[in-house]
């Protein structure tokens, strides 16, 4: 059975914030133009305790928002022993289809590098716990945070490295433990040569995008506040450097990310509401 409008291109952000400023203030009409420029489904991504209480507020409030959760390496400073059990708590609800982002932040350093090493490997246990697919943030940290997960391995319910700003060993080491690689807006900018490289040899059942907005706004649209409907310009650009069709890697990657995020049969087969 073939329906025509299949090859409306559809598309999942999977990782957004849109409980962040300035983007919650307007949640609704992001939501709405989401579904406008043909996005299928958003997962939106709480960072700690307060965040993810809002994440879940706006998960639930939509059959096409998803949410997860855990605690962001900035913020590891602050998960104690009963921060993360609330954490654990709430990222056991339905509706929370991943845990994390978390990881290693050595560019910033928002946390001391030793804390977000030690936030890491019990927020690894915890998402193992739950059963749940691990959102990995790394950044300036592949080789620690890599190693980390090698020793971790394996991961039943997989994972993805969000925002993947590795190099092409790290994507191996990352698609040896049966991560999937998430594809941000950076891929349009200019010099980004490198990850363009890594774009092309990544495998179709692994690639998902993302917006990560409210950062990181791709090309034309750079420097403006981030949200999902940009993905498109995203999808493009990826489409573009693997030599196929929007509408391919739309099928692609939404296809991956109802996969790793068991997302609902309705989600992965809707194609009659653009
Ligand atoms: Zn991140
Ligand atoms: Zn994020």
């Amino acid at each position: 059975m073939k329906i025509d409008n299949a090859t409306i291109p559809r598309f999942i952000d999977a990782h957004a914030h849109l409980e962040l400023e300035p983007l919650f203030r307007d949640y609704e009409g992001v939501v709405t133009r989401a579904r406008q420029a043909g996005l299928a489904a958003i997962v939106t991504v709480g960072i700690d305790l307060e965040d993810a209480t809002r994440a879940m507020q706006i998960a639930h409030q939509y059959d096409d928002v998803f949410a997860c959760m855990g605690y962001h390496p900035h913020n590891a400073k602050y998960a104690g022993a009963r921060e993360l059990a609330q954490m654990q708590d709430m990222a056991s609800d339905t509706k929370v289809v991943g845990y994390g982002e978390i990881g290693l932040d050595f560019f910033r350093n928002h946390s001391p590098r030793d804390i977000q090493i030690s936030i890491f490997d019990e927020q690894i246990r915890i998402a193992r716990t739950l059963n749940k697919p691990v959102v990995i943030h790394l950044r300036d940290a592949y080789d620690k945070g890599l190693s980390m997960l090698e020793k971790s391995a394996p991961f039943p319910s997989a994972g993805v490295i969000h925002c993947f700003s590795g190099n092409e060993d790290d994507a191996r080491r990352a698609l040896d433990l049966g991560l999937y690689i998430s594809i941000p807006g950076t891929v349009t900018y200019k010099n980004n040569h490198k990850l363009r490289s890594i774009v092309e040899k990544i495998p179709d059942d692994r690639i998902l995008l993302e917006t990560d907005c409210p950062f990181l706004a791709p090309e034309p649209l750079r420097g403006k506040d981030n949200e999902p409907a940009f993905i498109v310009h995203t999808a493009k650009k990826v489409a573009e450097v693997r030599g196929t069709t929007l509408e391919n890697i739309g099928k692609t990657s939404t296809g991956n990310a109802c996969v790793l995020f068991r997302l609902p049969r309705h989600i992965a087969g809707q194609s009659q509401t653009a």
